[in-house]
């Protein structure tokens, strides 16, 4: 998943209690956690061979795994006074392990999980790079509850199970047989200006 859509799904997986019960920081510390790994992303500031070295290894390991939520949940517990850490914890954890379980079903773009013990990669490779239906299922999602706060649980639990259920769809038929598919699935990138890429989060095409 690229970084937007890690936005977007963090702020969906929020809607599903801790927005309703911790507001809109407790929301923040939700898309922070969901968005932490991919701090390692930064690493593009020192070139792209730097970032394609470094990215999916630094910050998608067990340091960050094991720490990082918990780090988050400190600061929102303690410092912010967003919630009781416990409770904060397990949010945001949930919150980084979907950010990995998204990250290696996702792209052919292996994801090191037991970095520093082990170098193996995973990787799912479900979707191509440009694939549009998440893409639309979590912005449509994301915008529907801020067009409509009042149904924000179960409008982030329909894109999410879609979402879901689209991954699972592309599992078991991973052939794009239709030419809409193919659109769908990268076509549409062909020719398209460079901005509505960016708007998906693909910065590296
Ligand atoms: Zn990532």
């Amino acid at each position: 998943m690229k970084v937007p859509e890690h936005v977007a799904f963090s702020f969906l997986l929020a809607q599903l209690g801790v927005h309703q019960q911790y507001g809109w920081p407790g929301t923040a510390l939700v898309i922070a956690a969901g968005c932490l790994p991919d701090l390692d992303g930064i690493g593009i500031i020192g070139g792209w061979r730097f970032y394609r070295r470094y990215h999916r290894i630094l910050g998608h390991g067990l340091p960050m795994t094991l720490l990082g939520p918990a780090a988050l949940a400190f600061l929102g517990s303690w410092t912010l006074h967003v919630g009781p850490f416990l409770v904060l914890w397990s949010w945001l954890q949930v919150s980084l392990l979907l950010h990995l379980f998204t990250d290696v079903c996702f792209y052919n773009w292996p994801v090191q999980l037991a970095w520093p013990l082990s170098k193996r990669g995973w990787a799912g490779g479900l979707l191509t790079w440009n694939d549009l239906v998440p893409t639309i299922l979590l912005y449509g999602g994301a915008a529907s509850i801020l067009a409509w706060p009042e149904k924000r649980m179960w409008t982030a639990l329909v894109a999410i199970v879609a979402t879901a259920t689209y991954l699972g769809w592309r599992a078991l038929r991973p052939e794009r047989e239709f030419a809409w598919e193919a659109w769908l699935a990268g076509g549409w990138t062909e020719r398209s200006p460079r901005l509505c890429r960016w708007i998906t989060g693909d910065f590296v095409t």
